[in-house]
Formats: C-alpha cells, sequence, structure tokens
C-alpha cells in the first residue's frame, strides 16, 4: 500500500493570499501547501481522500491518470470544490468514480453540487459519479475501510482507515471510541493546524499528545497553516513524527 499526500494545506492553501509572512514568502517549496487531500493505492486500486480546490493541479503534479473511489471527509469548501475535476478521470477510466461519505457529506454535496446529481442532462459533460453512504466499516472491492468519527470543533467528521493506516485531517479531539479503532498503526496522517489553539482544529502540541498515547510507528502531520516553517520546524516533533510536503510518497 502507499499513500501520496497530495496537498498538505489548511482551507487558504500556503502561501496565504496578500500574506507576507516569513512562510508565505519562503523559497522552500515545501512551505507550498495545496489543498489537503491524499491518494492510496491498495491493491491496485486508487482511493482518493477528498476532492480538494486543488484537485487538478495535484493529479498534473503528481501523474494521477486514475481514481476508482473518492472517501470524503466532510463537506468542507476545502475538502470538495475539486469534484468536477473527477470527469477527466470518468473519460480515461470510460467509467463512473464511487463516492463514499456519512449520510451529512452526501446530503451537502448533492445539495451544492445539484448539476452532477439531477437526471436533467443538459449539453455540457457533468462528473459521472456513484454516492453510498457510510455507516460503519465497508469494502471496495477487497479491501476494507474502517470510517472513524472524529470531532472538527462542533461537527463530527470521518477519518479513515485501511489496514494500518489511518487518515484523519480536519479534527479539533478524538473521542475514546474512536481512539480504540487507532491502536497498532504503521501509518498516521494527523490534521495539525498550528501552534495557537484552534476552535476546530488541533495544535501541533495537541497531535503529539494523540501520538504518544497511540504510538504509531510513523505520524505524518497535515492540514498545515502559514505557521509551519518547513524545515526549520522539523526539529520541534519527536523522532516518529514530521510534517508533511506536497507530494510526499509513503509505503506502508
Ligand atoms: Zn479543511
Ligand atoms: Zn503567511
Ligand atoms: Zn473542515
Amino acid at each position: 500500500m502507499k499513500l501520496i499526500i497530495l496537498g498538505c494545506g489548511t482551507s487558504t492553501g500556503v502561501p496565504v493570499i496578500g500574506c507576507t509572512c516569513r512562510v508565505c514568502t519562503s523559497a522552500n517549496p515545501r512551505n507550498n501547501r495545496t489543498r489537503s487531500s491524499a491518494l492510496i493505492e491498495v491493491n491496485g486500486r486508487n482511493i482518493l481522500i477528498d476532492t480538494s480546490t486543488d484537485l487538478r493541479a495535484q493529479a498534473l503534479s503528481t501523474g494521477i491518470t486514475r481514481v476508482d473511489s473518492v472517501l470524503f471527509t466532510h463537506p468542507h469548501a476545502d475538502h470538495i470544490h475539486g469534484i468536477d475535476e473527477l470527469r477527466s478521470f470518468n473519460m480515461l477510466q470510460k467509467g463512473p468514480v464511487s463516492c463514499f461519505g456519512s449520510a451529512d457529506t452526501i446530503a451537502r454535496i448533492t445539495l451544492l453540487f445539484e448539476y452532477i446529481f439531477s437526471d436533467e442532462r443538459g449539453e455540457s459533460i457533468t462528473p459521472e459519479l456513484t454516492t453510498t453512504l457510510v455507516d460503519g466499516p465497508f469494502k471496495i472491492g477487497t479491501v476494507e475501510v474502517i470510517p472513524v468519527e472524529v470531532s472538527h470543533g462542533r461537527s463530527s467528521v470521518l477519518g479513515f482507515r485501511i489496514g494500518s493506516l489511518a487518515y484523519i485531517t480536519d479534527c479539533s479531539d478524538i473521542p475514546p471510541v474512536s481512539m480504540e479503532k487507532l491502536h497498532g498503526l504503521d501509518l498516521l496522517v494527523l490534521g495539525a493546524l498550528r501552534y495557537k489553539k484552534h476552535p476546530t482544529h488541533m495544535t501541533v502540541e495537541q497531535a503529539i499528545k494523540v501520538v504518544e498515547t497511540l504510538k504509531p510507528r510513523r505520524t505524518i502531520l497535515t492540514h498545515l497553516g502559514h505557521d509551519i516553517d518547513y524545515p526549520r520546524d522539523n526539529p520541534k516533533l519527536p523522532a516518529s513524527m514530521e510534517f508533511a510536503y506536497d507530494g510526499l510518497c509513503a509505503d506502508v
């Protein structure tokens, strides 16, 4: 199984439009962060997590030519606004892309992108998608996917576990029942926005606490804001943890 971090930026992306801070003006390409998303290659399938605002650029820069399925974590703009780009994969693979999400997420996506799901056929080509509501562990072919509910401020959103890999992006707290589902990981991808407290995202310090409890072999922090300076801030993390950068590949 292989994971590619397609984007590791918070909702604004980094650089932030108009910002002149050290990170936003950094010459290090690893401080350029597109909106958060990842691709998991497993058992011959390409599973995309979220359709970020930057999906087209991410697919071009990493050379993705196939997306079999999409796992949606939640319906915030930065995680879904690239949904129209799935058209390109429909054309390449001559078939639909299967999309999975909570009932709330699928309802929001269906409402926001009514033109995709309406039965009225217009003149333009729209993405061909199937949707499946997630309410417990499910299978994509031979791949078992375990949804993991986490808090994102006042809302409850999904992370996903496949084998010894778990991906949890926007998250302010992991309830005990979900922590139980995250033991024995080889790789944890976990959202951590910045150092200062935030109502809907974990800080780096909070993420370190989660890692100290779960003890995954390797942890990659994602959904990073412009407070995180790569590589200057890297020594602030314990040895098993690292900050993500766009295009990072990890074998699991
Ligand atoms: Zn987000
Ligand atoms: Zn900045
Ligand atoms: Zn969010």
